[in-house]
């Protein structure tokens, strides 16, 4: 495996996961990683679910600090464990984002739309009398919003999320259908120096495939874009670093010959 850092996983930490971060940390250490990156979430404004209680994904960032801190004195010299979070972006939430950020020392932030328009695409009804290409269209629109309008993250989360879970019956997910606005999307991270991820938790479900799909992570290096983390987006332990072969195969595949990781929020390079 040439890609030895994950940069997207989840802990206890975060509303809709329930393992330890010792337990997350063990599994990255049999996988032979060198390093790791927590990025817990917060999304702020999420709205109610059958599934989920009131307000799922509020961070205590002081509790998740303490613990991480104690797990880099245990596991010195084993892995370096970074300080991560992965921040829900919506129009309506940049003041209480901005200062959710700009609050605690984080070595890396995953900006990620989760929502478009107040609703969560993990869920069926977000589809319900919609065209899904429509709903596509509107979550890359909001995307564009959000990276034009707010600036306190360093790569944009899983890209196009909405293709995990379009319905069944949809015609298949065509990334260049919407070259256009993704163009759009990838020009505005690259004039604000952000980057994007290669999530390999797709790979794991029906959608077979990393998010952003590998066309639209070629894009952003034909465009001049140079950072791109990979992250399993692991909430369990046997997740982690699940497809990084294929990530680096894709990475490689696109031109790409560095990955890269975080530390105090800037870029550091490793050769695939
Ligand atoms: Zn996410
Ligand atoms: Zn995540």
């Amino acid at each position: 495996m040439s890609i030895l850092s994950d940069f997207h996983l989840h802990s206890y930490f975060s509303g809709d996961c329930t393992i330890p971060m010792e337990e997350m940390t063990d599994a990255a250490i049999r996988r032979g990683l060198h390093s790791m990156c927590f990025t817990e979430h917060n999304d702020f404004d999420f709205p109610k679910t059958a599934d989920m209680p009131e307000n799922p994904f509020l961070l205590n960032v002081d509790s998740y600090l303490y613990e991480l801190t104690m797990l880099r004195q245990k596991y010195d010299g084993r892995i370096k464990i970074l300080f991560g979070i992965e921040i829900g972006l919506q129009p309506c939430c940049q003041k209480k984002n901005a200062l959710l950020a700009d609050s605690w020392d984080f070595d890396f932030i995953i900006g990620s739309s989760h929502l478009c328009n107040g609703a969560d695409p993990y869920y069926p009804a977000f589809f319900e009398g919609k065209d899904p290409k429509e709903c596509c269209l509107s979550y890359f629109r909001e995307t564009l919003h959000n990276i034009r309008s707010f600036s306190d993250f360093d790569v944009y989360g899983h890209l196009d999320y909405i293709a995990r879970y379009l319905p069944e019956d949809a015609a298949p997910y065509k990334s260049m259908d919407y070259k256009n606005i993704l163009e759009e999307i990838l020009k505005a991270l690259i004039a604000k120096g952000k980057g994007i991820e290669c999530n390999t938790s797709g790979l794991r479900k029906s959608l077979g495939a990393v998010n952003p799909a590998p066309e639209i992570i070629r894009l952003y290096k034909e465009l001049g874009g140079e950072i791109i983390t990979v992250g399993s987006d692991a909430h369990a332990p046997s997740d982690i670093a699940a497809g990084f072969d294929a990530a680096a195969q894709i990475l490689t595949d696109c031109g790409f010959s560095y990955y890269a990781t975080f530390e105090k929020r800037r870029p550091v390079f490793h050769k695939i």
